[in-house]
């Protein structure tokens, strides 16, 4: 596979930061032998793919030198790069997407079990988004999350999207959405992702209606829809879609689930790519507190939380994680203009909130959710909505 205009041959060792299906997926092809990887999370620390270990920060520190190169992996390179001026401040590194163009991954090894076309999924992210961050493309923002509903065909007790706590949930119309993710995009050149999420997106009837409009939607490269896959899908429906720029992932609940089988073959069959996976890494982050922070105990918690760049489209506003947008709609914390901005903010607002900030006002009342959290049994069902303290 020709990565091109990589010249590994000046370095005496190279470390992959990042140990996720891009980063691995380099290992597989490149022309020089990889050193190890790095990755932040602990947890991963003393894995290994294809023979090639995983080093905590702390242990690949003890071993690298000026003389080797760091290639960056993770999409979220604004995260990596303050990383490696405070913990690797003399090694050069790479960002791996500012290299790709277009990979075709069907030529390429994988020794990964993943989905050849996730891998080409993924690398298309890294390449957008590392290209438009060395670049310092101001209007390009690699995700957006918009809420279409609120209820949810479940009722997990730990929901990190917090769906256990709402008495009367809503769904959002199909004009509302259009409108509003109109009103963010007049002044965002380009999203690489759309996520539509709940609840259960299914729940909301006019689904449909809103995969079209963000199929046809040439602001945004990819829309993909996170389902539990408990209500089956319209075949009629699913045969019409442009499939290149449409994924589903899919969590299979066993049996909290019967139509997960349906849901999915329903997908394959109408060519649409697909993941199936179970439900991964839950910890205990579906929790609305006042934890009484103080703001460095909240900047220490923001810095080190992993869903602090899934930026949220709900109510008219873009939030940082999807727990300060339902935390806030639910009135379970206080509302506080610097949790959001309004979705038709200026560009330099947009920029701002979504990439020079150290907390958000909710960091007090979440628990946050470190790559190191203990991880908690996925799905525990809950037989009526949780009580919470509200703020009116
Ligand atoms: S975690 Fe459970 S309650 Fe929350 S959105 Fe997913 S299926 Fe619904
Ligand atoms: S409120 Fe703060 S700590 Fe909680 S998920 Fe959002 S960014 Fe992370």
């Amino acid at each position: 596979m020709n990565i091109k205009k990589l010249n590994l041959k000046n370095y005496k060792n190279i470390f992959i930061y990042g140990f996720g299906l891009s980063g691995k997926w380099f290992a597989d092809n490149s022309d020089k032998k990889i050193k190890f990887f790095i990755d932040t999370d602990e947890k991963k620390s003393g894995r290994s793919h294809n023979g090639i270990q995983v080093l905590s920060i702390n242990e690949a520190k003890k071993i690298i030198s000026k003389q080797d190169l760091i290639i960056v992996s993770p999409v979220d390179i604004q995260d990596v790069e303050p990383v490696l001026k405070r913990e690797f401040k003399e090694i050069n590194w790479l960002a791996l997407g500012v290299f790709l163009d277009g990979n075709d991954t069907k030529e390429s090894k994988n020794y990964s079990n993943e989905n050849l076309n996730f891998i080409q999924y993924s690398l298309n992210a890294l390449e957008k988004c590392h290209k438009a961050y060395i670049n310092k493309d101001k209007l390009f923002l690699r995700s957006v999350d918009i809420v279409i509903s609120e209820r949810c065909s479940l009722k997990c007790k730990d929901c990190s999207n917090l769906m256990q706590y709402y008495l009367r949930p809503k769904n959002f119309s199909y004009e509302q959405i259009k409108k509003e993710f109109n009103q963010l995009t007049e002044n965002i050149n380009h999203i690489f992702e759309v996520r539509l999420i709940g609840g259960e997106p299914f729940m909301n009837k006019e689904i449909y209606e809103i995969i079209d409009f963000f199929l046809i939607n040439t602001k945004i490269s990819k829309i993909v829809v996170y389902t539990n896959g408990t209500i089956p899908l319209k075949d009629e429906r699913l045969k019409n879609y442009n499939k290149s720029k449409l994924v589903f992932t899919i969590t299979d609940y066993g049996n909290l689930s019967k139509n997960t089988d349906k849901v999915y073959d329903a997908l394959i069959n109408n060519n649409v790519p697909t993941r199936l996976h179970p439900p991964e890494n839950w910890t205990d982050s579906g929790v609305i507190q006042d934890f009484k922070r103080t703001e460095v105990e909240m900047k220490e918690l923001f810095n080190i939380c992993c869903g602090k760049n899934l930026l949220t489209s709900m109510n008219g506003k873009l939030y940082r994680c999807p727990f300060a947008a339902n935390a806030e709609s639910l009135k379970g914390i206080p509302t506080d203009e610097k949790n959001s901005v309004p979705i038709n903010s200026s560009p330099e607002m947009i920029e701002k909130y979504t990439r020079d900030i150290e907390f958000i006002p909710a960091c007090n009342y979440c628990k946050g959710r470190s790559f190191d959290a203990a991880e908690i049994v996925p799905a525990i069902q809950t037989t009526k909505p949780i009580d919470y303290k509200k703020y009116d």
